[in-house]
């Protein structure tokens, strides 16, 4: 079996193990991060694209608002490439109690959030759309944050500091000698082939995955609760500003535009496996009525894609009667499970919940209590440090794209129209991943994510795949069937109008006319 050596083995490539690495490779340690699949598979690549401002929580849990405030500045410095600066609003639907607006912006002013209400009349103006009803409106500087964008920032920034990246690495078992964790098993989920990580120090950082992770290493009972919540992708921005209900947090009370679509959401619910969690027809259809509360008509907007995360919610065993909980009422604070405090096993810390709008303070907690349980302290850089892509400290903006797309308009093939990618991105995407999995490729630069849903684009990139990755037709073949099934899962609860009458349409092109099923 191969051996690999290194100071701190990450377990996880969402938010938080892209954090952690970047933070403890800037602090000059050697560091592995694996992950079971691509980077930002996990909750991660399922949330709903909110750079909190904080709003959300000033009422209900003070804590996680004030580390929102803060982080949230903190983001826009660091990671200005990945956010949309759309600015929020908190309005009053006619379902809500007006009063609460008055605890709203008490909070935002203990909390020192710069919130403030504004007429209605102005609020109408902004966002058109906007019920007409709405009783009162707040300006808070919520954004849209893009995940892909900032989990591989963040990891291509570890490893300009020398971190080794592990996609499609499942950490099978930890190998725990004595009283300590020292590594762990990993299995290369393409090849099959397998490899262990000596590492003097191992970092929890899977999310929803923890507790799975944790009971590797004997330890029973962490409490990390799968919180499981759906969002609905509409094809359009509805809104150019994140759309909050000023009321206790509920389902399907933001609306958040993100990139070319609007993501309605989300749900709160404890799940008994974070790997089992399709969205229900249920859930659709109360998610869609939440979305009519806040622009009205919104059923008649044409509903591309529906999709379930999970959050890592902490409430452990040992800290509280851990009975039927609802998981809305837990913290979305984080926390560090110490090991050798709760468990007598060293070398070995758990992160849990947060947020990703916090991702930077929770690597940075997790690598400082590595460091005090070293002994060996190192300061934290990464609120000043800017990780690549993010140099020049602008904001990301949607007009960029046609910027990008204009430059070279008359001599490059334009292969999704929807997203924008002209071929010449496309095959420099394809070389520089160096995978097969068309997913991959869609994650990295949203290919296929538009309207038709790969309909159009996505024959065509098979086939550069074929000729830049050198995979031969059947593996290609393959590649483009796996993608249909995985776009396939995200439509198929939520068609009606004219997003079945495009999963028509695309049904013809790829099983009536090319006949995906039985290429070779
Ligand atoms: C519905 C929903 C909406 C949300 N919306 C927002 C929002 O708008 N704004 C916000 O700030 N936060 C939001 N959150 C919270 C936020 O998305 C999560 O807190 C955050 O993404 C968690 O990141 P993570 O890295 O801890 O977990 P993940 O992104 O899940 O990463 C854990 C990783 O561990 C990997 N893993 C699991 N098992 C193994 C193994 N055996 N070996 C190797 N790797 C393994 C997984 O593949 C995964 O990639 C939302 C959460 C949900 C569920």
């Amino acid at each position: 079996m191969a051996l690999l050596q290194t100071d701190v083995l990450v377990i996880g490539g969402g938010a938080t193990g892209a954090g952690v690495a970047w933070d403890a490779a800037l602090r000059g340690y050697d560091v592995v991060l694996a992950d079971r699949a691509d980077l930002a598979e996990g909750t991660s690549g399922r949330f709903h694209g909110l750079l909190h401002s904080g709003g959300r929580y000033v009422v209900k849990d003070p804590v996680a608002a004030d580390e929102c405030v803060a982080e949230n500045a903190i983001l826009r410095r660091v990671l200005a490439d990945c956010i949309e600066d759309t600015g929020g609003l908190f309005v009053t639907t006619p379902d809500d109690d007006p009063a609460y607006g008055d605890e709203f912006i008490a909070g935002c002013r203990r909390a020192a959030l710069p919130a403030e209400e504004i007429d209605v009349a102005e609020a109408l103006r902004m966002e058109p759309r906007l019920n007409p009803g709405i009783r009162r409106a707040f300006t808070v500087p919520d954004a849209s944050i893009d995940a892909w964008k900032t989990v591989w920032s963040l990891a291509r920034g570890a490893a300009e500091h020398g971190a080794r990246i592990l996609t499609y690495h499942r950490v099978v078992d930890l190998v725990v000698d004595g009283d300590a964790v020292t590594g762990a098993r990993l299995r290369n989920e393409v090849t099959g082939e397998e490899l262990e990580v000596a590492a003097g120090f191992t970092l929890n950082a899977s999310g929803a995955w923890a507790a799975q992770i944790v009971k590797m290493a004997g330890i029973e009972g962490v409490g990390v609760i799968p919180g499981k919540g759906i969002m609905i992708a509409m094809n359009h921005r509805l809104v150019n500003t994140v759309i909050n209900r000023c009321t206790m947090p509920a389902d399907g009370d933001i609306l958040v535009p993100i990139r070319t679509v609007s993501v309605i959401g989300t749900t709160d619910e404890r799940a008994a496996d974070p790997d089992e969690i399709p969205p229900t027809q249920e859930e659709v259809d109360a998610m869609l009525d939440d979305g009519e509360r806040l622009v009205p008509g919104f059923r008649e907007a044409r509903a591309m894609r529906v999709w379930a995360g999970v959050r890592p919610l902490f409430q452990d065993e040992k800290a509280a009667g851990a009975e039927a909980i609802d998981t809305r009422d837990v913290s979305r604070t984080h926390a560090v499970v110490d090991h050798v405090a709760r468990d007598g096993i060293g070398r070995f810390l758990t992160m849990s919940g947060g947020k990703l709008t916090t991702l930077r303070l929770m690597a940075q907690d997790l690598v400082d209590a590595m460091c005090r349980q070293l002994g060996d302290e190192r300061p934290c850089r990464t609120k000043t440090e800017i990780p690549p892509g993010n140099a020049d400290g602008e904001y990301y903006s949607l007009g960029s794209r046609v910027r990008q797309r204009e430059a070279t308009l008359q001599e490059e093939q334009l292969i999704c129209e929807c997203e924008m990618i002209g071929r010449r991105r496309l095959e420099e995407a394809m070389r520089r991943r160096g995978s097969a999995n068309l997913d991959d490729i869609r994650r990295s630069m949203r290919l296929g994510m538009g309207p038709c849903q790969g309909g159009f684009c996505i024959y065509r990139a098979t086939g550069i795949l074929h000729g830049v990755g050198r995979l031969d037709g059947e593996q290609a073949s393959e590649s483009l069937r796996r993608f249909l099934q995985e776009r396939w899962k995200g439509m198929w609860p939520i068609l009606y109008g004219d997003q079945l009458r495009q999963a028509r349409l695309d049904d013809w092109i790829f099983q009536g006319l090319l006949d995906v099923e039985h290429v070779p």
